[in-house]
């Protein structure tokens, strides 16, 4: 009989990490009389990003983080949305700004995000947090990257040394998360389009003892391209027939993995939290 992977439970992970986070919160409260308090700034009312900006707001009440959706109409002008940008970046009782995506095609989502100062940017995507990131000297990185990392890390499977394969080099997801897998020593291959049009996809995905999948194309991934006890981590989200799938195939990789993220409920709940983390940093930062 087969062996299964063990289920990488995020919401679990999550419960740890908002634990940490709530006690780190309350020693803030009690040291300076005061906590973090966020900005999520959103134009119009995207569903999905309504539905994120909800979850961000319950787990930020549950760690005792402040936490507040300031949201602007369509029809903002790019002068206008900086301006608020900027307000927001002055104001000392503001320690965390977040953009949401997406912005309106009037508005320039990176002249604007690099307005964000950079003990302030809540998703570490302004371009000096990135390049600080590069050189290892920031604890504000991007929230997936970072996410994935915690999954790596809750098995106990050392880094180092390791065959890691990222499928999706995505500014947001892929490139950061090659950074920080690097910093870990592991030996890091970036896989994208480009790959799988070359007809390459499966034999490097077949070499991963970790596999990072990020690409947003259901089961793109079959378990019978992975290697034999990999860690493999989905971070695809895809709906299906009114389901919500990743991009790999879970049955089948559940047969080949050692230890494998479900989706939903592995790399989702994990993410959120990693933004108030970030936010619990940037505070530090601010006070320190
Ligand atoms: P993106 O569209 O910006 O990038 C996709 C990447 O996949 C690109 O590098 C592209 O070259 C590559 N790609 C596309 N088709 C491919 C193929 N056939 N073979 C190999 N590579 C291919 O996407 P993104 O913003 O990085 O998001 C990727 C997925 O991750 C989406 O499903 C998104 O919803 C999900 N996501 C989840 C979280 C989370 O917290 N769980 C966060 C961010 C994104």
């Amino acid at each position: 009989m087969k062996t299964m992977a063990k289920l990488l439970d995020g919401k679990q992970l999550a419960q740890a990490i908002k634990d940490d986070l709530t006690q780190q919160v309350a020693e803030m409260k009690s040291r300076l009389n005061k906590v973090p308090r966020l900005v999520n700034v959103m134009i119009g009312h995207d569903s999905g990003s309504c539905a994120y900006a909800n979850s961000q707001k319950r787990v930020a009440e549950q760690i005792g983080i402040e936490y507040e959706l300031k949201n602007f109409p369509e029809t903002i002008s790019q002068q206008d949305f900086r301006q608020a940008i900027i307000d927001l970046n002055k104001d000392p009782d503001v320690n965390g700004i977040m953009l949401h995506k997406p912005v309106p095609k009037h508005i320039d989502y990176h002249t604007v995000a690099n307005l964000v100062g950079i003990e302030k940017d809540l998703e570490g995507i302004n371009v000096a947090n990135i390049g600080k990131m590069l050189l290892g000297e920031t604890n504000i990185i991007p929230c997936t990257p970072q996410a994935v990392m915690e999954h790596i890390r809750s098995t106990g499977v050392s880094i180092r040394g390791k065959e890691a394969v990222i499928v999706g080099a995505s500014g947001i997801v892929g490139k950061p998360l090659s950074i920080l897998l690097v910093e870990q020593l592991a030996t890091v291959t970036v896989c994208h389009i480009a790959t799988s049009e070359a007809g390459r996809l499966q034999e490097h995905v077949g070499r991963a003892d970790i596999l990072i999948v990020a690409v947003g194309k259901a089961r793109l991934i079959p378990g019978s391209w992975i290697k034999p006890g990999a860690i493999v981590i989905d971070v695809g989200i895809n709906r299906v027939d009114g389901k919500i799938v990743g991009d790999v195939d879970f049955d089948s990789a559940q047969e080949q993995a050692s230890f494998i993220t479900p989706v939903p409920g592995g790399v989702g709940p994990v993410t959120v939290v990693m933004l108030m983390k970030n936010g619990v940093e940037a505070f530090k930062l601010q006070n320190s």
